[in-house]
């Protein structure tokens, strides 16, 4: 197939992480015939430095045309002064917005191999392979804020309509996968969890009765997936909530280098990045991990461009090359030796089947 992918390489090891992925795109494309061509564009404080502005309109125009947006990480001391009136994340919030981009699915899956490198002890992390389903366009981040001298609201809303599209997808996810998924809201205390519990119950019990359904409150969820991590399928919850069981969610897997997101809407392209920011204490060493960005791109193939077999052999090609021994700095352990960002790449993409 023919597909073109728009990169945005950003700042820190964005650049290093965005040409491992591309690289091994081209190696899928190689190997299963398909036509891939790209355009880079500038975001962050790449774009801030050159133009002035961290989403520059060509950026979005390169966006707005792509079958898929590819993006390495953004920000960075440079551009760090909060007083500052731009500033590198503005670019990427203002193109999930263009993008229409309200599901922000991050998967753990933990490789054996790395069980040591999360604080978790490793008999829980057996079997770990989750997905977390976070709203990423509504909520208390959206609403209307308010600030006088002494107190200070937010206003946190949600429609049934935004509620209903986000379980749809992940309920579909749950159907590819171990059929179980879990709903997480705070509905003894808030008004938007009980419409979100209202309304997920009646779309699940009409649209996908074959699911095994869990509810859960947040603060229930947030120890069960340290207690009993193994047992969760897909997760789906509002955007606070999701904002932060994805990072404690991030840890089972002990490194940040490791974990992949994706950010769908319902028809414009999808947009990929690893989880990790941009590094800076590491940038410009090559040495950093491209696994996370690697199993973005592979995500990229699964859900924009459909191509399944192509992103299983990528996330088939990582966890070969975990387990091959293949080590980049941060997640090395003692004895083990280490390769560059290039090498672990080249060894991904021998892997490939
Ligand atoms: P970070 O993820 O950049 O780094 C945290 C730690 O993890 C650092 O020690 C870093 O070296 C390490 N690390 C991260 N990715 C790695 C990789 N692929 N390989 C090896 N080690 C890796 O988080 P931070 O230090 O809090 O933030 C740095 C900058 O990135 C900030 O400006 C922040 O705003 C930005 N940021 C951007 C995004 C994004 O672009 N989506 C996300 C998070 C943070």
């Amino acid at each position: 197939m023919a597909a073109l992918i728009t990169l945005l390489p950003g700042d820190g090891i964005g650049p290093d992480v965005t040409a491992s992925a591309r690289q091994v795109l081209d190696a899928v494309a190689e190997r299963y015939g398909h036509d891939f061509s790209y355009r880079e564009a500038l975001i962050g404080g790449a774009a801030i430095d050159e133009i002035g502005n961290p989403l520059p309109d060509e950026t979005i125009e390169a966006c707005e045309a792509a079958d898929a947006v590819f993006l390495g990480a953004v920000g960075g001391p440079r551009w760090s002064d909060p007083n500052a009136a731009i500033r590198p994340e503005q670019g990427l919030l203002e193109l999930r917005s263009i993008l229409g981009v309200y599901a922000n699915l991050r998967p753990v899956r933990i490789y054996p191999e790395l069980a040591g490198a999360s604080p978790l002890r490793a008999e829980l992390l057996d079997g770990v392979d989750l997905i977390v389903v976070r709203e990423l366009t509504g909520g208390i981040y959206f609403g209307e804020k308010t600030r006088t001298s002494d107190s200070a609201s937010d206003l946190c809303e949600y429609t049934s309509g935004e509620i209903e599209r986000i379980v749809r997808v992940a309920a579909r996810l749950a159907e590819g996968r171990r059929g179980k998924l879990c709903s997480v809201d705070k509905a003894n205390v808030l008004e938007t969890s009980r419409l979100w519990r209202d309304v997920t119950n009646r779309l699940l019990g009409e649209e996908f009765p074959g699911l095994e359904v869990e509810t859960l409150l947040v603060d229930a969820a947030a120890m069960h997936l340290l207690s009993r991590p193994a047992e969760f399928d897909v997760i789906v919850t509002e955007n606070m909530f999701g904002d932060i069981l994805t990072d404690e969610a991030s840890m089972l897997a002990g490194s940040l280098g490791m974990l992949p997101s994706a950010s769908l809407g319902d028809s414009r392209a999808g947009l990929y990045e690893p989880i990790h920011g941009s590094a800076p204490d590491i940038a410009g060493q090559g040495i950093a991990n491209p696994c996370a960005a690697i199993a973005s791109a592979a995500m990229l193939l699964r859900h924009s461009l459909g191509l399944e077999d192509e992103a299983s052999s990528v996330e088939s090609a990582i966890a070969d090359t975990i387990s091959g021994g293949a080590r980049t700095a941060d997640i090395l352990a003692e004895g083990e030796t280490r390769v560059s960002t290039d090498q672990m790449t080249a060894e991904i993409i021998r892997c490939l089947s």
